[in-house]
Formats: C-alpha cells, structure tokens, sequence
C-alpha cells in the first residue's frame, strides 16, 4: 500500500522531505504524522479537497471536527473579512466578545460564565487552574486514553510529562471502579475531567451510569467536575452533557465553534469561575494575547449565531447516526468483526467485533488493517485521520455519506480474507 501511495504522490513526497530540514519529523502536529510521509493538501472547497499532486478527496476528516462548516462557508470568510477590516486586533476588549459568550451560555446548560482561549488545549489547562484555584486543592484526575490536548495526550501514568501537576487515573466507563478512585481520593482531588465520548480515543461513547457516577462521586468529595466538550460539543444543541442529561460543573469547548479559525472555551458554574474576576482580590490570571482575537470572536458570533442552531446540530446528529448505521450494516451483512463507534456525527472504525466501552490495546493484527483501511480510503479519494476517524462536515451530504458505504464495502471486499 506504501509503494502505490508515494508513487502516487512525488509532490508530497518532496514537500515532507524539505520539511525534515526544519521541523522534527517534517511537521508540528503529531496528529497529521504518518509513514512513509502525510499528503500534503493544498486547497479545500466545501467538503472537497486537493493535494499537492492534483488528487481530488471526499474531506471525511473535517479538520478534526474544527471543519464543521467545511472550507469555504462565505458567511464565516465574510465575517473574518469585515473584522479585518476594521483593524487586525487591537489590543482591547471588544463586542463580538460578549456576544459570543451570550451565544455559548445560552447554548449549554453548564456554563453560566465563560472565558476565551486560543485552543482546546489551553481551554483544559485553564478550567483545571480554576478547579484547583477554587477548591485549593491541586490532585486532577483524568481517564486512562482520555484525550485533553496537546498536553494531555492519550493520558496514562507515563504520558502525563507534558503536565507538572499530580494526576490521578480511573477507567473509562467503569462506575464502580470511578467512584471508588474519587472517593479514595478524597479531598486530595480538585477536579475530574473526562470526554463525554472518548474522540481521538476511538469514538467511544460514555454510558449514562459512567457519567451519573462520576457527578455523584464528585458531588460528595467537593470535586470539580468538568467535561471536556471540545469534540463533542457539536452533538446536540446544549453539547453531549444535554443529550446525556449529565450537567457537569465545567465544560471546556474548541473547534468548530470559531468558524474554523482557531479557539477555546472554558466555563462553568458563576462561584467557579469567579476565581478568573478582576473586580474581586486575589485572582487567578488569565493572559492570553490573542484569547479574543477578533477573526475567530466575529466568526464565532456567525457560527454559533446564524448557521449552527439547534436543528442544524439535530439534522448533523441524525446524518451521522444513519451513516454509522448504514456502515455496521454493511460490515454485518459482509459478516466481517469490523464496526464503527461513535455517536452523531463522528465516528471511527475498529477492527474487532463485540461492544467496544473501553480504549484497548490494538494486536499487530488490528493495526495493520487500520494501515490498510486508511491507505485503501485514500486511493480511493476518501480522507480520514490516519487512525480511522471521520468527522462530517455541514457540506458532507447524503450522495457523500453514500459513497463512503460503497468505498467501505470495497474494502471489505477487496480484503476479506484478512478480516475475522
Ligand atoms: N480536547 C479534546 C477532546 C480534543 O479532541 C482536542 C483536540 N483534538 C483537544 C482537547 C485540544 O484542542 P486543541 O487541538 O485545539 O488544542
């Protein structure tokens, strides 16, 4: 698959070539890194893209879920366009600001105060500052594979180097085994933060019971309880912890929600985030030059404003869920232990049959046809992350979705004698 894939693409090639000269590895997201080389792409319109060698691709990946507008909604490019105009920024507080944060507040049930970041990352480590502010207690604890960012990355006790603060560790959906940690823990913890889905963990959605423990966990320590919604966020209109009906104490928020152009969010309870209120002695800094920069705070307010609203998240909801659905069939019907996870509008695929609650160690086997499905996807002109995870996009339409079960079927077919 190797050999097609780079003889395909000499342009690519050469661009991750020059790239190893300047960067470690050829490049600064260790996301977008793969073997023998990434391809490069160099246009988006809608939901298509274009690599550096003239191939064209059904963008499955959307940016990670950043793209949910896909890459050239006109109304968020014109609302960049007219805050530039009125000046790249300004050192200085600003409407669109506010309006922004009324927008998110009336959207989720959590957030009754909410601040900017430039990333999901930051948003994470500034809702943690402020549980560990608020309680004055410093312990955190994240979900073994959980995933927070670039400095909390597939979290286990040997990944947490990124953070210097003491971490504490549970499994992902097991009740008993979350609530026992946090009681143990005790008034040691300042906060428990966890995806409500596992995203760049594989799609791997909570049970209600999980989330409902850990509310109640944290609710008799003091614990801060905060989801991290940067993915998830996009499955409902008030966010996953609405379609749950699990009201976590914080919520950390990214992506798509500036329009595409780089973002963070964090907020939660008002006592909470009071920590961050200059009006009062004593608080927390919060610094950022360009944490409400004014192309991502106007393309927000038209994102959030004006296209995403309620039925546009429940339709995308929906898309996907028929997509997931249409999948598993096919992988059934083909009797293959092959299946998609996820909820909504974002999906990954595994190579194992049975329910699937909990990150697991791929065998050798299992990666292989993760390579395999990738790099058979891609010739066939369908992008996916590297690790089997489709993220829709507004523009990604019924005719779209219906070709990613016929590219899926091909697969299946073309390689069935390595499928169990
Ligand atoms: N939290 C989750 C759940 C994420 O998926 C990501 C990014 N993939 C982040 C946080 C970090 O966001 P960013 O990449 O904007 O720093």
């Amino acid at each position: 698959a190797h050999e097609a894939y780079a003889a395909a693409r000499p342009r690519s090639a050469a661009i991750h070539e020059r790239a190893r000269a300047v960067m470690p590895g050829g490049n600064t997201r260790s996301v977008l890194f793969y073997t023998p080389f990434p391809t490069a792409m160099v246009r988006g319109e809608g939901c298509r893209l274009w690599d550096a060698d003239g191939r064209e691709y059904l963008d499955l990946l959307g940016e990670y879920t950043a793209g949910l507008f896909g890459h050239s909604e006109t109304r968020i490019i014109e609302a960049v366009k007219q805050a530039l105009d009125r000046g790249i920024n300004l050192a200085s507080v600003g409407e669109a600001e506010q309006d922004l944060a009324r927008l998110i507040i009336g959207r989720f049930p959590s957030i009754e105060l909410v601040r900017f970041t430039n990333s999901g990352t930051e948003a994470n480590l500034l809702a943690l500052a402020a549980a560990r502010g608020f309680t004055g207690r410093t312990k955190v604890m994240v979900m073994r594979g959980g995933y927070h960012g670039g400095v909390l990355t597939f979290a286990t006790e040997q990944s947490a180097v990124n953070l210097p603060i003491p971490l504490a560790f549970t499994d992902y959906n097991d009740p008993a085994a979350a609530t026992r940690d946090i009681l143990a823990e005790g008034s040691l913890l300042a906060a428990v933060l966890v995806e409500p889905m596992l995203g760049s963990g594989g799609c791997i959605p909570a049970s209600r019971e999980f989330l409902q423990a850990l509310r109640d966990a944290t609710r008799q320590t003091g614990a801060v309880l905060i989801f991290d919604e940067v993915m998830t966020s996009r499955h409902g209109p008030g966010g996953l912890q609405q379609r749950m009906d699990v009201i976590p104490d914080m919520t950390t928020l990214g992506k798509y929600m500036a329009g595409g152009m780089s973002f963070g969010a964090f907020g939660g309870r008002a006592d909470i985030m009071a920590v961050f209120d200059g009006h009062k002695p004593g608080t927390l800094p919060h610094a950022g030059t360009f944490n409400n920069n004014v192309w991502s705070m106007a393309a927000g307010c038209v994102a959030m404003g004006e296209i995403f609203d309620a039925a546009t998240a429940e339709a995308l909801y929906a898309r996907g869920e028929a997509l997931r659905d249409a999948l598993n069939a096919a992988c059934t019907a083909a009797g293959v232990g092959m299946q998609f996870t996820g909820r909504g509008s974002m999906l990954t695929v595994h190579f194992r049959p049975g329910p699937i609650t909990a990150p697991y160690a791929a065998t050798p086997a299992e990666n292989a046809l993760r390579e395999l499905f990738f790099f058979d996807l891609l010739a066939q002109g369908i992008y996916l992350a590297r690790r089997g995870m489709a993220a829709l996009s507004l523009p990604v339409g019924e005719a779209d979705c219906a070709r990613y079960v016929a590219a899926v079927e091909e697969f299946v077919a073309a390689r069935k004698p390595l499928l169990a």
